[in-house]
């Protein structure tokens, strides 16, 4: 299922965050495509949208397909839908 080398082909700014609770978790922003991904030691990494607040989980089909997928390169029309898909 996960296409061999997708997570390095973004160009990653990564930040620790404390989110909110007593667990840190890294915030991966790439600033070619500009996806955002949360990944967390005891769940594991998932895509993201970034409020000014929290991190609203995307939903999963979503989350896979941007955790699989290549850099796409540049900010995609169709990643303005996906961030509207939020995990329930
Ligand atoms: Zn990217």
């Amino acid at each position: 299922m996960d296409r061999r080398g997708a997570w390095s082909r973004h160009n990653w700014l990564s930040r620790t965050v404390n989110n909110g609770s007593d667990k840190a978790v890294i915030h991966h922003h790439c600033f070619r495509c500009q996806r955002d991904f949360v990944e967390d030691q005891s769940i594991g990494r998932y895509a993201v949208n970034v409020s000014v607040f929290r991190f609203q989980k995307l939903a999963d089909p979503i989350s896979k397909r941007w955790i699989t997928g290549f850099c796409p390169g540049e900010a995609l029309t169709q990643d303005l839908a996906d961030r509207k898909e939020l995990a329930t």
